[in-house]
């Protein structure tokens, strides 16, 4: 018998969100998983775990933002996107394809008004029994967290950034 899925959220100001959903990406791979990635908000880059995920069988990997959101003119554009990369994600997981589904950055979705978090909510609660989800992103209600089985909160201490030292190829993307 397979094991059950479980929800799991990455959630916090301190970096490691996605990476830490990507080392269970890493793991499951290891033991013949079959797992997809989808990625809200961030836009098409050479990101080096989009570089290596063409690499490798098992894993499916879609990438539905336009970027971020900066300005009040195109943000009906990012709002359409990312209510069709829900979309996606509700194919995805109804589909039985996977055992595990990383929903990245999802949390934004609700913060910025693109999507009813009841939405949300109710992917996780209606989701295949034995499949796993992943959501990342700062700020989760305690509505999502109440709904999954396991949350950890990433806490910054100190960033990098703040020293003045820039995204580097390898660690930021
Ligand atoms: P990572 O992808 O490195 O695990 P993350 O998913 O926890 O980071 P995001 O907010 O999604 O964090 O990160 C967006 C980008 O900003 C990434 O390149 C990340 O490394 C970087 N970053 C993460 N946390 C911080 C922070 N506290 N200050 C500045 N930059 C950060
Ligand atoms: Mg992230």
């Amino acid at each position: 018998m397979k094991p059950k899925g479980r929800t799991i959220i990455n959630t916090g100001d301190g970096k490691g969100k996605t990476t830490a959903a990507l080392g269970t990406v890493f793991r499951a791979l290891g033991h013949g998983h079959r797992v997809c990635v989808i990625q809200f908000l961030k836009g098409q880059g050479r990101y080096g775990e989009r570089i290596m995920a063409e690499q490798l069988d098992n894993l499916d990997w879609f990438i539905c933002g336009k970027g971020f959101v900066f300005t009040k003119e195109n943000i009906e554009d990012d709002r359409k996107v990312a209510r069709k990369g829900f979309e996606l994600a509700k194919e995805k997981v109804d589909s039985g394809q996977y055992d595990l589904i990383v929903l990245d950055e999802i949390t934004y979705l609700p913060m910025y008004d693109f999507l009813e978090e009841k939405k949300i909510v109710e992917l996780i609660q209606n989701k295949p029994e034995n499949l796993s989800l992943i959501l990342t992103g700062r700020g989760a209600s305690p509505e999502l967290m109440e709904v999954a089985d396991t949350v950890s909160e990433i806490r910054v201490i100190k960033h990098a950034y703040e020293q003045g030292i820039k995204a580097q190829k390898g660690i930021e993307f």
